[in-house]
C-alpha cells in the first residue's frame, strides 16, 4: 500500500483548484493499492487557496503564503495526520508530488515566489522521510 498526493490521482485540491494528474498514480489508486491524501487540505486550508512556500533561515523553516501570512501551523498539521494515515495503514512507501511545500520531495520553490528551486523537502515529505517512510515524486517513481 502507498500514499499519494491527491493531486496526483486526479483530485483537483491544489491552490488553483486544479489537479496534476499521473496516470500510474492514478491507476494505483483505482486498484486499491494507493490512498490519495492531501496534506494542505487535512491542515484545515481551503480549495482554492493562496499559494505558499517555505521560507529557511539557518536552522529555522516556516511556510508562508503570497500575501504574508504565516501557515506553519496548517501545514504542520496536515504532515502529522498524513503521517497518522500512513501509520494506520502500515504504509512504508509515499509518492508525492515534486516541489511542493508539503509534498516536495528532493527540490522545493526557495521562498521567493519566482519559481526558483532549491535543495529541500516539503513539510510532508520531511516529516515521513523522518519516520522511515520511503518518499518517490512523479518524476521519480518507484519500480513497478
Ligand atoms: Fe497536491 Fe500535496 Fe499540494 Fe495537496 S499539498 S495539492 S496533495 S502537492
Amino acid at each position: 500500500m502507498y500514499i499519494v498526493s491527491a493531486c496526483l490521482a486526479g483530485i483537483r485540491c491544489r491552490y488553483d483548484g486544479r489537479c496534476n494528474t499521473d496516470e500510474f498514480v492514478q491507476s494505483l489508486v483505482k486498484e486499491g493499492k494507493a490512498v490519495p491524501i492531501c496534506p494542505e487540505v487535512l491542515g484545515g486550508l481551503p480549495i482554492p487557496r493562496v499559494p505558499c512556500e517555505i521560507i529557511s533561515h539557518e536552522d529555522t523553516r516556516w511556510v508562508m503564503n503570497r500575501d504574508g501570512e504565516d501557515m506553519t501551523g496548517e501545514f504542520v498539521a496536515g504532515a502529522r495526520k498524513t503521517l497518522q494515515i500512513a501509520r494506520v495503514l502500515g504504509v512504508k512507501t509515499a509518492i508525492l508530488k515534486s516541489k511542493s511545500p508539503s509534498c516536495g520531495c528532493g527540490r522545493i520553490y526557495d521562498g521567493t515566489f519566482t519559481g526558483r528551486l532549491i535543495d529541500g523537502d516539503g513539510i510532508t515529505c520531511r516529516l515521513l522521510k523522518d519516520n522511515g517512510i520511503e518518499v518517490y515524486t512523479e518524476e521519480n517513481l518507484p519500480h513497478h
